[in-house]
């Protein structure tokens, strides 16, 4: 690099170090939020918010000393050299939803879209949402198909029948509806959703990929999950495993799977579902839910 250049690079570092102080300074005088300081930095990584360090921002704030510090990046899985700006989704939204109950800012409620290809464990995941997390709101679908064993009316589903399902359509109760596997008709009633949001309570949906792009159409602001498989053959095994459909109805599935899974990059958040419990905590981690164990973890 020429000298001047250089130089000129020097005085640039030291003019970005002191404004990123400054911004230190204010928060550490309470004058600024750290969670504003975050959105600030996601707005604009390239700001002196953006280019701060996770670690000095959360050493900035009251109350925040090594340790503790040190403790929060390993729970937050944020490595120690990430700067805010430079965080991927997950980590944004964990720091986000930590800063928040941190600060005592109430946590937003919100409309999580899990989705994901075929087999790939959505319905197992929700269902160890709705049984181990019970302060989670899990829309209740309507749907055509039969009840399998176990299934209760009103808790995994509405059994509907299709004069029903016609007459919801008809009366604008559904966020979205779909015909699914071009078999039976699910839709998402409405009206629990807006009485939950409004009330400041999360909901999750579990709907298939069509349901999700249906909703982000209704409601921008929703977040889009996609859970995905540890790997294309664990989800080939997954899908050819469970040993319920014929072997043309396997092939026909392997193919939707394929195209599912290349709408990935549609979505806001990839949880990879590697173990279902683990998965499960981070879609209820997003979720943002106060008294999850996200929030429990704060010091
Ligand atoms: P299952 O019949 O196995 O419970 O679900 C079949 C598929 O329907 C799953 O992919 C599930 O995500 C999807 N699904 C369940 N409820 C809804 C809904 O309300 N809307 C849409 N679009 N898909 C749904």
């Amino acid at each position: 690099m020429p000298e001047v250049d250089r130089a000129a690079a020097g005085r640039a570092a030291i003019a970005a170090r002191r404004a990123r102080a400054v911004v230190k300074d204010a928060v550490h005088r309470r004058e600024r939020r750290a969670l504003e300081v975050a959105e600030v930095a996601w707005a604009d990584p390239a700001s002196p918010e953006g280019t701060m360090r996770v670690r000095e921002l959360l050493m900035s704030m009251p109350g925040m000393g090594p340790t503790r510090v040190a403790r929060t990046m390993e729970e937050l899985a944020i490595a120690d050299a990430k700067r805010v700006g430079g965080l991927g989704p997950r980590q944004r939204e964990k720091l986000r939803s930590w800063l928040g109950s941190r600060e005592g800012i109430p946590a937003r409620s919100r409309l999580v879209v899990l989705a994901g290809p075929t087999a790939v464990g959505k319905g197992t995941v929700s269902s160890h949402i709705r049984d181990n997390y019970p302060e989670v709101l899990l829309s209740v679908s309507a749907t055509t198909r039969p009840p399998r064993p176990g299934e209760v009316d009103g808790r995994h589903y509405y059994f509907v029948d299709d004069d029903t399902f016609d007459r919801m359509i008809a009366q604008g109760e559904f966020l979205e509806y779909a015909t699914v596997h071009n078999a039976s008709r699910y839709g998402t009633p409405r009206p629990p959703i807006d009485a939950a949001l409004a009330s400041g309570r999360s909901v999750l949906l579990e709907i298939d990929l069509q349901g999700a792009r249906a909703v982000k159409r209704a409601m921008p602001e929703a977040l889009l999950v996609f859970l995905l498989p540890p790997s294309w053959e664990e989800l080939v095994r997954r899908l050819t495993g469970r040993g319920t459909e014929s072997a043309a109805e396997q092939a026909r599935r392997l193919e939707t799977a394929k195209v599912e899974l290349a709408a990935q990059d549609e979505f806001d958040v990839k949880v990879v579902n590697h173990d279902v419990g683990r998965a499960a905590r981070e879609v209820v981690e997003l979720l943002a839910v106060p008294g999850t164990p996200s929030a429990r973890t704060r010091s």
